[in-house]
């Protein structure tokens, strides 16, 4: 099976290591014989967004979400052409961002972004900034599960009609917030660095299942040994002192 992976704005939305969620879909393809390849695309280059089976950008602080959103709003069409082919998106902090309506800066400019989805991003004032470590309780092509990262953006994003997951711990899409994230079909849309895929790769694997659907159908993945993947995400877990059964415990007393 082959797996095409387009990774945009490489070299200018990259925050805390998030080119680490591309290193991991090489890695997982890689140990299961999935030949994929990785096109990296800046501003200015031409691709057919949709010759790609995963589209990936990542997050950018509000400078280069600046430079960048002419050339992404010049690429509206064939991320559409993307979407109506079925390529799955990939979209991490100022990334998940630009797919709204807007996002407006701390000095009130607003950035265009590609109004995809209805929601919208307002910075905060210092004071509200959401920074730390999160973890996030997820429902995702019928998979329940914790998933840990690590937030820092200011953006409070309002208005979103199908959240990625509800906050356990941290904020998520706006300061001390019920729910992270977006969620469809397609576009896996998250406040969360980490980076994401190493710290939680049951996602990888869905997002790696999503690519191949576009010509494989639904496939299942060989498991991998994750070990050590699963005690880092334990030992953060912990450290946050959630549990998928602890939420249970809370609701029970709050009744
Ligand atoms: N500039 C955006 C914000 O602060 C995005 C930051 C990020 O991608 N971490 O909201």
């Amino acid at each position: 099976m082959k797996l095409k992976v387009l990774w945009m704005y490489h070299d200018l939305m990259d925050l805390y290591g998030d080119k680490g969620n591309i290193q991991v879909l090489k890695t997982r393809c890689e140990k299961r014989g999935i030949d994929l390849t990785v096109d990296t695309c800046t501003i200015g280059e031409i691709r057919t967004i949709s010759d790609y089976d995963i589209f990936f950008l990542g997050g950018g602080a509000d400078r280069e979400q600046n430079l960048i959103y002419e050339d992404l709003l010049l690429r509206r069409e064939g991320i559409e052409e993307a979407m109506k082919s079925g390529t799955a998106f990939l979209l991490i902090c100022g990334g998940y961002q630009m797919f709204g309506k807007y996002y407006r800066d701390q000095d009130g400019n607003t950035v265009p972004c590609l109004s995809f989805f209805d929601y919208y991003t307002v910075a905060s004032d210092r004071d509200h900034r959401c920074i730390g470590n999160i973890a996030v309780e997820v429902n995702m092509d019928g998979e329940h599960f914790l998933a840990v990262g690590f937030e820092n953006h200011g953006g409070q994003t309002e208005n979103v009609s199908f959240p990625f997951g509800s906050v356990r711990y941290g904020h998520g899409n706006t300061f001390n917030g019920k729910f992270e994230g977006f969620l469809n079909d397609q576009v896996l849309a998250t406040y969360m660095h980490g980076p994401l895929l190493p710290k939680n790769p049951m996602i990888a694997d869905l997002v790696v299942r999503r690519g191949l659907r576009r010509n494989y159908g639904d496939v299942s993945l060989d498991p991998l040994d994750d070990t050590l993947e699963t005690k880092a995400r334990t030992v953060m877990l912990e450290r946050l002192g959630v549990s998928l059964e602890n939420r249970q415990e809370a609701e029970k007393q709050s009744d």
